[in-house]
């Protein structure tokens, strides 16, 4: 996932303020486990570091939470889920008044979070402050709007009853987020849920918990019974394990590889079949043909692929160009990609960031490797860039095939592949040869090939002549292996609601 509205990711850091936070400032206050909106060390007596990804300095030390942390976080939940409690016996306006007051805190510290986000994953200030920060205000607002509307049905049953659906909080929810969009996951997963009256446990990635952690302070300041939201920071197979095989978690939601996606669901399974939503990783084609605006369309692919460094879920890594303009096209991606100032992400002349972790950085690099081994042609980049820090430079591959590592896994860096084609019939069913499907877009001016499209493509996301055009208003999420379930929208708040229908016996029913 990336951006709210692509439009706004162009001119973006014409909005954003002259300068992030001065780092004298930023004494990182928070970096404990936060339950029952008290802050407490780990029951272990471990921390971990985080790092800075664009110097590789330390930043701070955090509480690593374990499985008695999950454990203790998880009893609070379900304290704080219990009938007759604060949060069980208030009103779903009173649900949506504090998301709008944690949405209207968040604005105030607008600054402050954008400048973490920034330094804790090499995040560009001006993404962070407008995209990042933007994104979490719409959709925390779009959710608390939401908290009095969820509604149930009365149902025509047959016979003597009267009968009536309620959409109930599903109860205590496990939620895993990743380190590419740290703020903007935690509002994705907190804001539907709090919404429906669940109760959370959520986990941040362990290479960007700063914001996470934070948000515990203004969720305590809004006013949010205690239990309600419980931060643990921690690792993967530890922290993340113990939610996801936790007895006492009603549901989980994860955002991540498609290879830890796997083990949630096994976990569920093997637990106590908790529910569980995913979305995972893409391999997502974009489809360009000969009389599509080809301005328009190599800059959206440009931003589809480049943007926060391609570590996006829905990077457009599969670029399918009509041959009669494949060589035009290509010329003008690198020089685009040509273009792209690399740096301190904190300073508004630069464009591209480092990559989140050394991890990361040699993944990307040996993908690179494999493109050219293969026989991809490289147009440029193709290595790292600097003396410290995680940056590559930003690659353009052409000549690639569908066989080649680089066109079937996903790389989450600044890569880009371009391949060419010949007939509709011939890219539906290269666009569809993956086992993701998360996005996908056509560019094109021909109203029945872009509604072919619509239908053929297999994917979550289609998009007709834009990119990353993503929204609070509207359902994300993945076919096949990029996920199970939605996100956002109508559809992602029910994600967090349980149907209980009840049935009552009547002496004698009216049409
Ligand atoms: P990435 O490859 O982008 O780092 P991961 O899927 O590894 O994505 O991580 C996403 C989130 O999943 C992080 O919060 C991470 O700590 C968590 N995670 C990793 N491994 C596990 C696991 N075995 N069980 C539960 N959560 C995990």
């Amino acid at each position: 996932m990336s951006t709210e509205n692509t439009k706004k990711q162009i001119p973006e850091s014409k909005s954003a303020p002259a300068l992030p936070a001065p780092l004298s400032d930023l004494k990182i206050k928070y970096t404990k486990i936060f339950i029952n909106n008290e802050w407490h060390d780990s029951t272990s007596g471990k921390k971990f570091t985080v790092y800075n990804p664009a110097t590789g300095d330390k930043i701070c030390e955090v509480e690593e939470g374990d499985k008695e942390d999950v454990d203790k976080a998880v009893k609070a939940a379900r304290k704080a889920f219990q009938l007759g409690s604060p949060w069980r016996t208030m009103d779903a306006s009173e649900r949506g008044r504090l998301l709008y007051k944690l949405a209207d805190l968040i604005e105030r510290d607008r600054l402050l979070l954008a400048t973490m986000e920034s330094i804790d994953g090499g995040k560009l200030f001006s993404t962070a402050y407008n995209m990042d920060l933007g994104g979490c205000l719409r959709t925390l607002r779009y959710c608390a709007g939401w908290a009095d509307k969820v509604q149930g049905r009365t149902i025509p049953m047959d016979g003597n009853f009267f009968t009536f659906t309620r959409l109930e909080p599903i109860g205590v929810c496990g939620q895993i987020i990743p380190w590419n969009f740290p703020l903007v996951m935690f509002v994705w997963k907190i804001a539907p849920a709090l919404c429906c009256g669940n109760t959370v446990v959520i986990k941040p990635a362990e290479e960007t918990p700063l914001t996470a952690i934070y948000m515990g302070s203004l969720i305590k300041e809004a006013g949010f019974p205690p239990g309600v939201v419980n931060i643990v920071p921690g690792f993967g197979s530890t922290a993340g394990a113990a939610i996801s095989h936790h007895m006492d978690i009603d549901k989980v939601s994860f955002t991540g590889s498609t290879q830890v996606g796997k083990l949630i669901k096994e976990a569920a399974g093997k637990s106590n079949l908790k529910r569980v939503t995913l979305e995972l990783g893409g391999k997502s084609p974009n489809i360009i043909f000969a009389d599509a605006d080809l301005d328009s369309a190599v800059a959206f692919a440009h931003n589809g692929l480049f943007y926060h460094q391609g570590q996006c879920c829905i990077a457009s890594s599969r670029i399918f160009v009509e041959e009669p303009i494949y060589e035009e096209f290509v010329r003008r991606s690198v020089e685009q990609a040509k273009k792209i100032v690399l740096g301190d992400p904190l300073s508004s002349c630069v464009n591209q960031g480092p990559q989140i972790n050394k991890a990361q950085f040699h993944k990307i690099l040996d993908l690179i490797e494999s493109g050219k081994k293969e026989g991809a042609k490289l147009e440029c980049g193709g290595g790292p860039w600097g003396d410290k820090g995680y940056f590559i430079q930003p690659t353009v591959f052409s000549n690639v095939t569908d066989g080649m590592r680089i066109a079937k896994e996903e790389i989450f860096g600044p890569v880009q592949q371009i391949m060419k084609f010949k007939t509709v019939d011939e890219v539906i069913e290269r666009a569809n040869n993956t086992h993701y499907g998360l996005a996908a877009a056509v560019f094109t001016k021909d109203l029945d090939k872009a509604l072919t499209f619509a239908t053929a493509l297999q994917a979550g996301t289609v998009w007709v002549n834009c990119y990353s055009a993503v929204s609070a208003q509207c359902p994300f999420g993945g076919f096949k292996m990029s996920g199970n379930g939605r996100e956002l929208g109508e559809y992602g708040i029910h994600e967090y609601t349980e149907v209980k229908t009840v049935t009552i016996k009547i002496p004698q029913k009216n049409s």
